[in-house]
């Protein structure tokens, strides 16, 4: 895996290695996206029940989360990402690790 190693993690907004603190909902999806700095897009599916025609609707989200060197997400991997704070106008989940 590519990013620094575990002991030299100075990023304070690390959710492993900082003082970041992750909270609330925590959920698995695929990064779509990991071209903007720290940043990953991750993609969610889900399914929510549609009552009138009794089928499930799949839909999709996308979810712009933080991501620290340490972990260094990359597109196509399925991650685990966490509600956090709100860390800028459209982050606030962190990339807690990668799954594959
Ligand atoms: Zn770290």
């Amino acid at each position: 895996m590519a990013g620094n190693s575990k002991a030299d993690c100075k990023d304070p907004k690390c959710p492993i290695h900082g003082g970041l603190k992750v909270r609330g909902t925590s959920l698995q999806g695929r990064v779509v996206s990991a071209k903007a700095k720290k940043t990953a897009i991750v993609e969610i599916d889900y399914t929510r029940y549609i009552n009138k025609y009794e089928r499930y609707l799949r839909k999709r989200s996308r979810i712009p989360s933080y991501n620290p060197d340490c972990i260094a997400a990359k597109e196509g991997n399925v991650v685990t990402i966490a509600e956090t704070r709100r860390l800028s106008k459209t982050k606030s989940f962190a990339v807690t690790g990668i799954v594959k």
